[in-house]
């Protein structure tokens, strides 16, 4: 096998090559992770940029087999923030200079679900003056959808791939036309067609997925050419059916280093593109985004959902922060993030020097 250095010298990494470094330890995983830390500061710059977080509503109506809020769980109790309040966490975004935020959802299609998305796109981008950048993470939805919400207002979209191994996919979701591997797929193309800023991302440690696997998923993201990654780490919930696998799990913490490596070098594979500290690395670390900032991560999401709701967007369980409200998160994470070393991008969007170089090709 060749050595970790050498590999890090490469222009182009194989998947043999992306393997090995998902393996490095000790010394060679310092020099991984300082190479990743060396071509952040160079490409993206040393500085975080944020996300103020709105998790609309757990409500759903699909039913993977790994997530807390699944259709399927009769123990969640469910919820849709107000417009109202959902209006007045855009606002705390806005004034307190967060740049940008991001709308999530469970799944749904309906008309009315549409409509009030769309609205309230509108709304976002007229209070602010269009000021305010707006991510949504809702799902798959039809290209008319897509391209509706995009000339009301959104230009990014985040929509995890979860796995880009179809076999691996299709053991964590049921076998039906609502989670059909080919449509995920088909919904990440609609989006760059429409003109979104891109982002991708998989769970790491998922029941049955091999290092072999991750390496194919970054590649899958590399092919893709996507602008904006988030991954993080597979954490069981007891009221999901994926709960009768754990006892196939790595251990939380391998879990969490091989999410670390994967950002590392994601870094190396997508030097300009932003890559986010997911918030589940807090749940297994308490300074796990922290770290994922120090190897590579750039972005941010500051949870705004109100305090309420909090408790009921539990996807997978020890999510962080539930009993807090917006503006504990701001001074917590400003403390946090200069530990890290970075800066914090506030008052800007922060799109990724990939998405405009990519653009000012066309
Ligand atoms: N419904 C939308 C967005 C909300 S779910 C969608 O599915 O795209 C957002 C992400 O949470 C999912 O993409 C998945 O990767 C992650 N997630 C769900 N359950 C999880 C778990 N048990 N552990 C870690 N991440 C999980
Ligand atoms: Fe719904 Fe998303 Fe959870 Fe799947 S991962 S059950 S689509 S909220």
């Amino acid at each position: 096998m060749i050595a970790i250095d050498q590999i890090l010298r490469k222009d182009n990494l194989t998947k043999s090559d992306i393997i090995a470094l998902l393996q490095s330890e000790g010394d060679e995983r310092k020099l991984l992770f300082k190479k990743s830390m060396q071509v952040k500061a160079r490409e993206v710059g040393r500085v975080t940029y944020y996300r103020g977080l709105v998790e609309m509503t757990n409500i759903c109506e699909k039913n993977c087999y790994y997530c807390g809020i699944r259709k399927g769980n009769a123990h969640v109790d469910r919820y849709f923030v107000r417009d109202e309040e959902v209006l007045n966490a855009a606002k705390f975004a806005y004034e307190n200079q967060y740049g940008s935020m991001v709308i999530q959802t469970g799944e749904m299609t309906s008309t009315t679900f549409i409509n009030r998305i769309d609205d309230l796109l509108k709304e976002i981008k007229r209070f602010s003056n269009g000021e305010l950048g707006i991510t949504l993470s809702c799902g798959e939805q039809s290209l008319e959808t897509y391209e509706r919400w995009f000339k009301s207002g959104a230009h990014r979209y985040l929509l995890r791939v979860e796995s880009s191994n179809q076999a691996l996919y299709e053991s964590i979701h049921p076998k039906d036309a609502l989670h059909s591997f080919a449509s995920r797929i088909e919904a990440l193309h609609n989006l760059r067609k429409v003109g979104y800023q891109v982002g991708t991302g998989v769970m790491v440690g998922i029941p049955g997925q091999r290092l072999e696997h991750l390496a194919d998923d970054l590649l899958f993201m590399q092919t893709l050419d996507i602008d904006m990654c988030g991954m993080g780490p597979y954490i069981e919930h007891e009221d999901t059916p994926l709960y009768s696998r754990r006892g196939e799990l790595w251990p939380l913490q391998q879990r969490f280093d091989l999410t670390l490596k994967m950002i590392a070098v994601l870094r190396l594979l997508m030097k300009n593109i932003n890559i986010a500290a997911a918030t589940a690395l807090q749940a297994i670390d308490k300074i796990g985004r922290e770290k994922a900032l120090k190897v590579g991560a750039n972005v941010l999401m500051p949870n705004v959902t109100p305090g309420l709701y909090r408790n009921d967007y539990a996807l997978y369980q020890g999510k962080p922060c539930t009993d807090e409200n917006a503006a504990d998160c701001k001074n917590c994470l400003e403390a946090r993030i200069s530990i890290a070393g970075d800066q914090i991008g506030y008052g800007k969007w922060g799109d990724a020097p990939h998405f405009k170089a990519r653009n000012s090709k066309k």
